[in-house]
């Protein structure tokens, strides 16, 4: 969906009155309404930009909020996406279009009218599962390898419960006496919906105070998430239950999670599953053997470097691997070694080094001499 400027649309600036929108609205909605323009869906497509518009402009908390978010509130109308929340240790992108307005609709307040059209469609009965909340989760490569227990807390909008998410006392609509219809024709010849209650057959008499009229309220969720080992970026993760609320007794929607496994500076993963690390090592402690520490999943281990150990020469440290990819078996860590030569050598070094040269037999390729 293209972003739009409702004021705009309207033809006001952003500093008219409240008055001066309704004048504005009433005006353009009255030359694009689709019963002076049949078959028209220029006109039929502006009239609903309109009424979008005016929707929220009308609205004097609808209004502050869109002067104050803009496009994001446009996008949260429209159930787009929405990037960038944060939540504790994690953060979550939402990828999916149309479960954004579970976790977004809160912020906005945006619920009501949103519901309003559901329970119009569906009937103010009707039971309903929530709707699938779709969250992409950075996890470390240390958890991605070992796995993890970690509490996830997020803010989702959960039916209002002093008023069951209707947003207020539901009363019979006076003017269709609950058939939601207005007995006129409308677009395609269809009944029209009834004008007051939008085809609900219901009206809200009395605005809720704890929700304001939305039929919402902001809710922190505390979902306790046991990230498998052995994951990948692209994994997902589906907790049923844990998305958006199921209305009048319906299930609700799941909790999806798309894993995204952070890089780590030094460890990395082979084609089984194995970690792996380079290690650098000096020219003396490869002839004299060391004990060195090395990063694993678990925190640094000490290595014992042999003496004598050549550049690529690879240690296995047994166990310190993730589980290997289709096997519960424990995968190892491979440190791989590579000797760093100094550039540079004080008076006394050099010297040490030229001694050591004299006295130097070993011809390390004696195998290649045939190629040479
Ligand atoms: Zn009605
Ligand atoms: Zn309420």
């Amino acid at each position: 969906m293209p972003s739009v400027d409702y004021y705009e649309i309207i033809g006001v600036p952003k500093t008219a009155s409240a008055a001066e929108i309704r004048k504005a609205y009433r005006k353009l909605a009255r030359k694009y309404h689709p019963d002076v323009n049949p078959g028209d869906d220029a006109a039929e497509e502006k009239y609903k930009q309109l009424s979008q518009a005016y929707e929220v402009l009308s609205d004097k908390e609808k209004r502050q909020k869109y002067d104050q978010y803009g496009a994001a509130f446009q996008q949260a109308q429209a159930g787009g996406q929405w990037q960038g929340a944060d939540f504790g240790d994690y953060v979550y992108t939402n990828f999916g279009a149309g479960s954004f307005q579970d976790i977004f609709g809160d912020l906005f307040g945006n619920m009501g009218a949103q519901a309003g059209r559901q329970r119009g469609r569906t009937g103010p009965q009707a039971a309903q599962r929530g709707q699938d909340i779709h969250y992409r989760l950075n996890v470390s490569f240390a958890d991605a390898v070992k796995g993890a227990k970690r509490d996830l807390v997020f803010t989702v909008a959960d039916r209002c419960a002093e008023c069951d998410g209707l947003g207020g006392k539901a009363t019979q609509c006076p003017t269709c006496k609950g058939s939601g219809q207005s007995g006129q024709r409308g677009f395609f010849g269809m009944p029209a919906a009834c004008p007051q209650c939008q085809g609900s057959g219901e009206i809200i008499t009395e605005r809720c105070s704890s929700c304001r009229g939305g039929g919402e309220v902001a809710r922190e969720r505390k979902v306790a998430l046991k990230i498998p080992a052995g994951v990948h970026s692209g994994q997902m993760l589906r907790l049923a239950g844990e998305g958006g609320r199921g209305f009048r007794g319906a299930p609700n929607g799941d909790l999806i999670l798309e894993l995204q496994v952070e890089e780590h500076a030094l460890l990395k993963r082979d084609e089984q599953d194995n970690v792996t690390v380079e290690l650098p090592i000096s020219v003396v402690e490869a002839i004299q053997g060391a004990k060195v520490k090395v990063p694993t999943v678990e925190g640094p281990v000490t290595l014992t470097v042999p003496a004598g150990t050549s550049s690529g020469q690879t240690f296995r440290l047994k166990g310190q691997g993730g589980p290997k990819r289709g096997s519960q078996a424990k995968g190892d860590e491979y440190v791989k070694v590579k000797i760093t030569t100094p550039k540079h050598l004080t008076k006394e070094q050099k010297e040490a080094v030229e001694r050591l040269a004299e006295t130097w037999t070993e011809e390390p390729r004696k195998g290649m001499a045939e190629g040479l």
